[in-house]
């Protein structure tokens, strides 16, 4: 058995562009362009980068929210790429997804118990076992029973990121996508919210992958840390290794935009030239070379870096010409 719990191969997803009077499709955007990930099981795996790197459409297809264009998911040796109906349904036991802004996602007019209940509902849970169950995951998540009976505007955002969680954690699933979980929150509720996740994580022996843009937040909960940039991954690696000692650019230039308080630790700080290009028409090679302050012409604006690791080998990857493509061993 491996000990990944779920294994993407050559992930891809693309959404029309409509235009004109009659929106008709006009173009595709690539979100996500070709990701091969093993996400193994009991581990918390930070996927980070700006907005629009296709972290959150990768999170949302790893849980299937979202039907892949090509490419396979693999949920402990279940193929789930394709999953319709019941079958999916069965999957959303095991796969489950914590939004971004718990208040978007809960229906105001709707005691958080019922909210919270639903999935439960779904598959067919009593009543009284549903309202026992609740009872519970609200007290797992450090809230009272009898909040149940409360509407989401009676809550801070902090409490209801809590009723997001206990959202998520009540079919007892194995697997959580935890999208930006922490960015809608103050900077004082960020860090309860990031401890408890981590506690549950571990609790309840899950496999969790952190999407944040913020690789601060990534350093606190992960054990790994892959880097997105334009749909595709371009450095995994432990989180020390990647703290310590990036390889690609990009991340480079993440790491230098994060305020640093010990001196020691500070680098000297690299700006990103320009936004991050549009994915309707990415630059060809590497998709990072226009912003790239060490972009070889001639390589990097004509071929794509494979993920790889550096000469010396290991299991730290990344997608660099330079740093561990074949232009890193001449
Ligand atoms: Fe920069 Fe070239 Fe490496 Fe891309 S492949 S990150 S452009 S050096």
């Amino acid at each position: 058995m491996t000990d990944a719990l779920v294994q993407v191969r050559g992930i891809r997803k693309d959404f029309p562009v409509k235009g004109g009077i009659l929106q008709r499709v006009v173009g595709q955007v690539r979100a996500v362009a070709g990701v091969d990930l093993d996400i193994r099981r009991g581990e918390t795996l930070g996927l980070v980068g700006e907005s629009g790197c296709g972290k959150t459409t990768l999170g949302r297809m790893l849980v299937r929210l979202l039907e892949p264009t090509e490419g396979s998911i693999v949920f402990d040796s279940t193929d789930v790429t394709h999953l319709k109906g019941k079958q999916l349904n069965d999957f959303r036991r095991d796969a489950q997804i914590i939004f971004q802004d718990p208040y978007s996602s809960l229906d105001p007019r709707t005691p958080i118990g019922n909210s919270i209940g639903e999935g439960l509902k779904i598959h067919g849970v009593e009543k009284d076992e549903r309202q026992e169950r609740v009872g519970d995951i609200l007290e797992l998540v450090g809230l009272r029973r009898s909040h149940a009976n409360r509407y989401p505007h009676e809550f801070s955002g902090g409490q209801r990121q809590r009723v997001g969680i206990a959202r998520a954690l009540v079919l007892r699933p194995r697997f959580i996508v935890a999208d930006e979980p922490v960015s809608a929150l103050d900077v004082s509720v960020q860090a309860q919210v990031l401890n408890l996740l981590k506690e549950l994580q571990s609790e309840l022996d899950l496999t969790l992958v952190f999407v944040a843009h913020n690789l601060a937040v990534v350093e606190h909960i992960s054990d790994r840390v892959a880097v997105m940039y334009l749909g595709r991954v371009v450095e995994i690696t432990d989180r020390t290794t990647l703290y310590e000692r990036p390889l690609h650019p990009y991340t480079e230039a993440l790491f230098s935009a994060i305020p640093v308080p010990d001196p020691a630790r500070r680098k000297e700080r690299q700006i990103l030239e320009g936004e991050i290009p549009s994915p309707l028409g990415p630059p060809a090679g590497c998709h990072f070379h226009p912003r790239c302050p060490i972009a070889e012409p001639g390589l990097c604006d004509v071929d794509v870096p494979r993920l790889l690791p550096p000469p010396d080998g290991g299991s730290h990857l990344a997608a660099c010409h330079l740093r561990t493509g074949t232009a890193a061993v001449r």
